[in-house]
This record gives structure tokens, C-alpha cells and sequence, in this order.
């Protein structure tokens, strides 16, 4: 029986397309081994940032130099394939679009041919079976693609225009999961906030398809929705919401404070839509969880610019924000603008994820003294610690003898800048 191994880089679609690959080949008659000893390693790859795309290179490297039959799918293959052929000529080749075909790739490949697939396809990923690292979290990709054309995104040269998979699919796949003892979908893609506008739909629409076709004890995370699209959606979105199983959860990426360089980003959203988003979701749902995505050091940034990106975090206090610092990606339109000292870039992003920390912290405290019920999700095998989620999302720590899925009541003693603890 031929052996395989996944490593994973990347977002939670990217998780997610692992888990499907995986029960595509166990169905060929692969069996999982560690990279060392398998007979194929698959580098699922990720084309957001530089330091990743270095780590992949790095690894693929190594893999070719102990001459180990391998395949690199993911996003790199599709946005970066000049630098993949240079870099790793030997590597087989299933871009994000094909994962449907690894199977037969891997074979190919055993087999002494070498496998290229690439070009736009529309396999529905979420009709594909999967093996879930987690047997109570499903991560469901809802689309691939986005209607946007952000300036610095090289995810989109990967993923193209967006192709919404059927509501009818989705569901079905949330029914099946549920009788499986599935707890929490993560409904995932590349911008949720755009979902169905390729179909006449939205969603709202998905949430209520699912909310109320689906029965039984589970919660859905709805994940990231470009500000673009939610400022259109506000009062549908905030009620569909409400329903008992979609956690508060919301990660909206306002990636600036500044109008000018949101301009330059082509995000077709302001700081002010944004702060409207927020004030709503607090208005409606005053415990709630807002997540952003900040940006710093983008082309032609000033300190001004800068400063307007941290009064929006202090003026939001939303309870976690990733920051990053601006890194060109090739083939982008921003990569042609005029760039920032990497100096300049490393110190406003140090400055923002010392904000950020302290944002976090005193977001958490807030919920010390709440009591509540929450879904063990995940378990801390160093720590020997459970994790759990309530309502909002928030991350819950507990000691003690529980089973993942159990459903808990807790009291919140203290926080800290990730979690809460009981
Ligand atoms: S919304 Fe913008 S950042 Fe997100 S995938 Fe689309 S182009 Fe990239």
C-alpha cells in the first residue's frame, strides 16, 4: 500500500482542502505516514505572504534534493509558477482548482510520470468527501474566488472570479456532518460577504437555508466577509444572525484606517463603512466578537496614514486584529508602487501589535463574571487543558475531564490576551 503525507500552509480553506485530499487518497488505497517515510509528501501551498512562500520553497527544496516523489498544490502553482518551475522543477504540479485529481496524481507520479494540472476548473469542494483532523469541527469551503481585485492580493491571481457552490450542496453537507457528530461548521472561502452574488443570492440566504433546514446542537462561524460587501447586507445579515446557531462572530478585514490607501488597495469600502459595520454589530449584539485585518506599511503609507489606521482600532476596539506588515507579492499592482524602508514597515508594525495586545486584553476582561454554556472544541495536549467556544466565539480555557463536542456550563474568572479561563 502506498503511503502518503499532507503539510498544510496557510488558511483554514487551505485546512480544509487537505482534509478532502486526504480522503481522496485513502480512497486510491493510500495509507498516511510521516513525511520522512511516506512514498508522497504534498506540500499544500499558500501564496499570502513572503515568509511562507520562503518556508514552502525551502521544503520543496529538501524534498527534491533526497529525491522524494512530491506535488505542490495549494495557491503557489497558480500565482507563482515561474518561481515553483525555477525553484523546484522536479515537483508535481495540482493547483488549487484540480485537488479533485490528487488521487491519480499521486498514482502518476508513483509511476514514474510527471503531473501538471493546472488552469481555472470548478470542482464544488464542498461536495467532496474529506477525513476532518477534528471529528468536531467541519470546515466547509461555501466558494472559490471573490468579486474584488484588491491591489496587493496574489490569492486572487490563484482563485480568479468567484463561483459560489450551490445552497442546496451546502446544506446537505451540514445535514450529513451533523448526524456524523459534528459540532461547528466553519463556513470558509476567500470573502464570505460575496457569496451567491453569482447566483442571485447572498449569505443571509446561505445562513437561513442552512439555520433552518439543518436540525440538532450545532453552531455555525461564519468567516471572513470584505467590509465591501457587509455595509450592503447590515440589517439582512445582523438578522439572520440572531438565529440561536450562528456564533457572533465577525471577521470583517478593514486592512486601513486611511481612505487614500484603502483607494490605492482598491478595497471599495471606507473606514467609515467599517465603523458603521461595528456600531451596528455592537448595537444588535452587545457581546459579541469582532475580528479585523490591518495592513501596515502599504506603497506610499505616510505616518498620518498610519496614525489614522490606529485610530480606527481605538476608536472600534475590536476584540483581536491581525496586523501584518506590507509584503509585495509578485504579479500584484501594488508590487509597482513606490515602497516603503522595510524599516519603516517593521516599526509601525510593531507599534500596532503592541496596540493590538492590550485591545485584546481588555476586550477579554470584559467577560470575567460571565456564565454561559460552551462547546468543548479542540484539546491542549501540552497544557493538558480543554478549549472551548460560547456563543460569541470567544475562546474559553478549562481544566478538568471532558470529551470534545460536550456542551458545558462555565463561569469566566479571568482573561488574557487570547482567552478567557474558568
Ligand atoms: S477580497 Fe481582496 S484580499 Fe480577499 S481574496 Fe479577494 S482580492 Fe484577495
Amino acid at each position: 500500500m502506498p503511503s502518503y503525507s499532507i503539510t498544510t500552509y496557510g488558511c483554514s480553506n487551505n485546512q480544509a482542502e487537505s482534509e478532502i485530499m486526504e480522503a481522496l487518497l485513502r480512497k486510491k488505497g493510500f495509507s498516511a505516514a510521516p513525511a520522512e517515510q511516506a512514498d508522497i509528501v504534498i506540500l499544500n501551498t499558500c501564496s499570502v505572504k513572503n515568509v511562507t512562500e520562503n518556508k514552502i520553497l525551502h521544503a520543496a527544496r529538501e524534498l527534491q534534493t533526497s529525491n522524494k516523489k512530491f506535488i505542490l498544490t495549494g495557491c503557489m502553482p497558480e500565482a507563482q509558477y515561474d518561481v515553483v518551475k525555477e525553484v523546484v522543477p522536479e515537483a508535481g504540479i495540482v493547483s488549487t482548482h484540480h485537488i479533485d485529481k490528487i488521487g491519480e496524481a499521486a498514482e502518476s507520479m508513483l509511476n514514474g510520470e510527471y503531473v501538471e494540472i493546472l488552469g481555472k476548473a470548478r470542482p464544488v469542494k464542498a461536495s467532496l468527501p474529506k477525513i476532518r483532523k477534528n471529528p468536531v469541527i467541519d470546515i466547509i469551503p461555501i466558494s472559490s474566488g471573490c468579486k474584488s481585485f484588491c491591489t496587493f492580493c496574489s490569492t486572487k491571481l490563484a482563485k480568479g472570479d468567484l463561483f459560489s457552490y450551490p445552497t442546496e450542496i451546502i446544506v446537505d453537507a451540514v445535514k450529513k456532518a451533523i448526524t456524523e457528530g459534528v459540532k461547528e461548521f466553519w463556513l470558509t472561502s476567500q470573502d464570505n460577504g460575496c457569496y451567491g452574488c453569482d447566483r442571485n443570492k447572498d449569505i443571509t440566504d446561505l445562513i437561513n437555508e442552512i439555520t433552518s433546514n439543518a436540525d440538532g446542537d450545532y453552531m455555525l462561524r461564519i468567516g471572513m466577509m470584505n467590509p465591501e460587501h457587509v455595509v450592503k447586507l447590515l440589517p439582512k445579515l445582523l438578522e439572520a444572525y440572531e438565529n440561536e446557531h450562528v456564533f457572533k462572530f465577525f471577521h470583517l478585514p478593514v486592512q486601513s484606517g486611511s481612505d487614500q490607501i484603502l483607494k490605492k488597495m482598491k478595497r471599495r469600502h471606507t473606514a467609515e463603512d467599517y465603523v458603521k459595520i461595528v456600531e451596528e454589530i455592537r448595537s444588535k449584539f452587545l457581546l459579541s466578537t469582532i475580528w479585523t485585518d490591518m495592513i501596515c506599511g502599504f506603497p506610499e503609507e505616510t505616518e498620518k496614514d498610519f496614525q489614522m489606521s490606529m485610530k480606527l482600532l481605538e476608536r472600534t476596539q475590536p476584540d483581536f486584529s491581525n496586523v501584518s506588515a506590507y509584503g509585495n507579492r509578485p504579479n500584484t499592482l501594488a508590487a509597482r508602487m513606490k515602497q516603503l524602508d522595510t524599516a519603516v514597515k517593521k516599526e509601525r508594525t510593531r507599534r500596532m501589535s503592541d496596540f493590538v495586545r492590550g485591545m485584546s486584553e481588555r476586550q477579554n476582561k470584559k467577560w470575567v463574571g460571565w456564565s454561559g454554556k460552551i462547546i468543548i472544541d479542540e484539546f491542549n495536549t501540552v497544557k493538558q487543558t480543554w478549549i472551548g467556544r460560547n456563543f460569541a466565539y470567544k475562546s474559553v480555557v478549562v481544566k478538568g475531564n471532558y470529551s470534545l463536542g460536550q456542551s458545558i456550563d462555565v463561569k469566566i474568572t479571568d482573561a488574557a490576551v487570547s482567552n478567557l479561563m474558568a
